[in-house]
């Protein structure tokens, strides 16, 4: 077989003859040699099937097989070729290549790797890539015609990601101008013809799904409290239901560790409960799959990764809640967060789905029929909710011209001229929306426009190694670990060690160079309650971008420390990129953001602040029971003049006390000037 020769294995291990086997039960494998003949036969194919027939394990392995029958020498000019699977989530693309590598008995990282952003698990020997949607797209930038590729596996279409759909534009593109390259779209649900519309009539391959009947149940009046109900309809199946494994899908981390911990405190040896969320680390994530010994249940507790990116085998009972976290943006207000939200109705069905893939199950909706009904009938496009910034310098980056743009579905004009305006403020493009030299250094940085700005800016402010600490801890998870109970106080009072009185930006710097001063530490973590995963990749971050920093020559700066203006040149830079997300205090004691209709806000409760500055910065607008602005920092008015003079024009301001208080500064900053004159 050529592949073995490719891989110049001679022999395989016996647990890859135990993984065959159960390879060769999955639904995709008895329409093999369908698939092969249709891909060679077809620059395009669709695919669709239920979750755990084995698209996402099998499909690149088969198409990787019919690449090397064709190009049976994988390195004819001395360069290498690849066959790349794309995925919506971070925690698909390593998990799914970690098991693909032990599929095909090779070290991940060497024949399969994976990358994601901020790391890159692959070698020169890889030839099957997982990686997300957004990595592809970064690739596409530096090599618009995806080269290296013979071939790309879009899995997930249906999730319809911001990253996903810009792909699929591209794509069609890099078909037309390259015959050579080959693509399958996967997805698990039916809105195939949409795409086969869009791939103009591209083959459709169906892969009958072996799912068992699957009962619903629905409660009959809804519930107050669904964490509450979810937690209690876990306990009531594990009381009153024959054996089989539990899947319990709730919105995120806390919630699912306070539902885990809540659960093993009820039930005891009795189950085996496993979280799942994407920011677990990997080992921890590998624990869905190993099986419990007899008369213990599973319990998993999940995100919506385990809606049709994960496969859990041995599922019998699903407990859906009916919620997600779902990005959703407001161009008006410029919000864009995230947001428990109802989910869709094809969601739902997935979600039940998921009980059926062993024997007959069951699935208990913690809502009512008639709220089912009321749900979205489809899943809006993350197009269609997203702030565009990113996208439209992406696009630019890659000479497209936005209104020729093949969208499957195009974003309303009002987010795409707000994400063009934001980025002439941010000096990303000129009047003519050309990309400027600044716009063309942003879109190296795999970072949000603003964050890539106060980067490039820092030097100017004589602060870039401490931004580039900044950053590195703002694109990581949460690093401070605040446990329930007893711990909650210690906790607290650990974190106000690092707190800085002018802000949470500069709180995490504290944080950061107090783990780098304790030798990066796993015991001083424990004992700070900071989180060591969290820090070690901040570590990894930073490094990756001085290299940025370093190939464009910006230097490495800092003020002296003992200099009064080392944290003030820090706050300066911060606002440098960060203008557009600014509140001021206002007479009544309510902070309003400064543009975008004066929205009310609060200080998130996990400030630092020890008072309420006039003017500040913030990271995060958080949608909750209030509008939250977290991540925050005190800056001065006078400073938005001299940062972003085309940003805060008074000519555009709407009347109001900002708007006077503003016109203080432009005033005393005149006359400063013909003082100096
Ligand atoms: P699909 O993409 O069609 O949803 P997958 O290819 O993800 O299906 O899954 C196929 C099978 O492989 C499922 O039975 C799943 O449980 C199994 N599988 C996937 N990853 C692992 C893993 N890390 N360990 C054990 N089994 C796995
Ligand atoms: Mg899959």
């Amino acid at each position: 077989m050529r592949m073995d020769m490719m891989m110049k294995k001679a022999t395989y291990s016996k647990r890859y003859f135990e993984i065959l086997e159960k390879r060769r039960n999955l639904p995709v494998w008895l329409q093999k040699q369908e698939f092969l003949q249709t891909f060679k036969k077809n620059q395009t194919v669709i695919l669709v099937g239920e979750t755990g027939s084995g698209k996402t394990t099998q499909i690149p392995q088969f198409v990787l097989e019919a690449v090397l029958d064709e190009n049976p020498n994988p390195n004819p000019s001395g360069r290498k070729w690849l066959v790349g699977c794309t995925q919506p989530r971070r925690v698909a693309a390593t998990s799914v290549s970690r098991r693909v590598a032990e599929e095909m008995d090779v070290q991940i990282g060497e024949e399969v790797g994976y990358t994601v952003r901020f790391e890159d698990c692959t070698s020169s020997r890889t030839v099957l890539k997982y990686l997300t949607d957004g990595m592809l797209l970064r690739e596409a930038m530096a090599d618009p015609l995806l080269s290296r590729y013979k071939a790309i596996v879009l899995d997930e279409a249906h999730e319809r990601t911001l990253a996903t759909d810009l792909l699929v534009g591209l794509l069609k593109q890099v078909l037309m101008n390259r015959p050579d390259i080959k693509l399958v779209v996967m997805s698990a649900t039916l809105e195939t013809n949409k795409f086969r519309e869009y791939f103009l009539g591209a083959p459709l391959i169906k892969v009958p799904g072996r799912l068992h009947p699957v009962e619903i149940l629905y409660t009959l009046e809804p519930e107050m409290d669904y964490l509450e109900a979810a937690i209690n309809t876990v306990i009531q199946i594990h009381m009153c239901e024959p054996p089989g494994d539990v899947l319990l899908f709730l919105t995120g981390e806390e919630e699912i560790e306070e539902a885990s911990s809540r659960i093993a405190g009820k039930l005891g040896d009795q189950v085996r409960v496993v979280p799942l969320y994407s920011t677990l680390p990997p080992a921890l994530q590998q624990k869905i799959f190993d099986p419990t010994p007899d008369h213990v249940r599973k319990i998993v507790v999940s995100t919506n990764i385990a809606e049709t990116s994960l496969t859990i085998d041995g599922i019998v009972y699903v407990v859906d809640p009916g919620f997600s976290k779902q990005k959703i943006y407001n161009p008006s207000t410029r919000a864009e967060s995230l947001l428990v939200s109802p989910i869709s109705q094809p969601s739902a069905d997935q979600r039940a789905g998921r009980a059926g893939r062993t024997r007959p199950g069951k699935c208990f909706r913690l809502y009512t029929q008639r709220s089912f009904n009321d749900l979205e009938e489809k899943t809006v496009p993350e197009m269609l909710r997203s702030n565009l910034a990113n996208t439209v310098l992406t696009l630019t980056k890659l000479g497209v011209n936005l209104v020729r743009f093949d969208f499957m579905d195009p974003p309303a004009p009002q987010t795409l001229s707000r994400a063009l305006e934001d980025l002439y403020h941010l000096g990303a493009l000129d009047d003519e929306c050309n990309l400027t030299k600044t716009g063309e250094m942003m879109s190296e940085f795999p970072l949000d426009p603003q964050m890539a700005k106060m980067l490039i800016v820092s030097p100017q402010f004589n602060c870039s190694n401490e931004i580039l600490s900044v950053s590195a801890m703002l694109s990581v998870p949460n690093c401070f670990i605040r446990p329930r109970g007893e711990a909650q106080k210690a906790a607290d009072e650990a974190k106000s060690r690092f707190a800085h009185i002018d802000g949470d930006h500069l709180t995490l710097l504290n944080v950061f160079h107090a783990f780098l001063l304790n030798n990066q530490d796993p015991n001083w973590c424990y004992a700070n309650f900071i989180n060591y995963r969290a820090m070690k990749s901040a570590v990894s971050v930073r490094e990756q971008l001085v290299r940025i920093m370093s190939r464009f020559k910006m230097k490495l700066c800092s003020t002296g420390f003992n200099s009064p203006d080392y944290y003030v040149n820090i706050r300066k830079a911060l606002l440098a990129g960060y203008f557009m997300q600014v509140a001021h205090l206002d007479r009544t004691g309510h902070y309003l953001t400064v543009k975008d209709n004066n929205q009310v806000v609060h200080l998130h409760p996990s400030n630092c602040l020890d008072h309420k500055p006039e003017w500040v910065v913030y990271n995060e607008y958080v949608f909750t029971s209030r509008n939250f602005i977290r991540t925050v920092t005190h800056i001065r008015g006078e400073w938005l003049v001299d940062v972003a003079p085309s940003y805060y024009n008074l000519a555009s301001f709407p009347n109001s006390e900002t708007k006077r208080v503003l016109q203080k500064y432009y005033k005393k900053r005149v006359c400063e000037k013909k003082g100096a004159v």
